[in-house]
């Protein structure tokens, strides 16, 4: 594989990222209850991750 010859500069990194970080990451659903969630988090409907509950009682 070819090997870039010059790291690039910060500029050109982020100038790179304004195109990949336009689109939205693609949303998947709960199991539990089928409301759209953020891949690796805990459903915020329901609180559920991976069939445990995650949810946390607010104590203020
Ligand atoms: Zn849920």
């Amino acid at each position: 594989m070819p090997v870039p010859r010059r790291r690039h500069s910060k500029s050109k990194r982020d100038k790179a990222r304004t195109h990949k970080l336009l689109q939205a990451h693609s949303p998947s659903r709960c199991k539990n209850c089928g409301a759209a969630r953020r891949p690796h988090q805990a459903c915020p409907s329901c609180g559920q991750y991976n069939g445990r509950s995650y949810r946390t009682t607010v104590t203020s």
